[in-house]
């Protein structure tokens, strides 16, 4: 295989490897942003609230939740209610749904 054809058959692959990085690197939500205070998102779950979110009970976090669309063992993973940005496994917000 010349060079030329070398570098035509990696440059795709170094796209698709810059693109599943940009993916994996979204930032995480901010607890102060709009959406996060009006959810009550904590990304810590020991940190709930217990009097203002009595729904909330221990073991609960995102790695447990349905919206939850990182893999099992992630830091942290995309959820649909904070587009773009990414929730920590151990966090929370009033939103949980328990994972089927
Ligand atoms: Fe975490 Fe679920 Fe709330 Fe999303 S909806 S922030 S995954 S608890």
């Amino acid at each position: 295989m010349t060079s030329r054809r070398r570098f035509i058959a990696i440059v795709p692959l170094l796209g698709a490897a810059a693109l599943v990085r940009a993916q994996a690197a979204a930032p995480l939500v901010d607890p102060k942003d709009p959406q996060a205070v009006a959810l009550g998102y904590t990304p810590d779950a020991a940190k709930v609230d217990k009097a203002k979110y009595p729904k909330y009970a221990a073991g609960q976090a995102c790695a447990s939740c349905a919206l939850f669309q990182g893999k099992a063992g992630d830091a942290a993973g995309p959820c649909p209610l904070y587009a773009g940005k990414s929730v920590a496994a151990k966090g929370w917000c009033s939103a949980w749904v328990k994972k089927a």
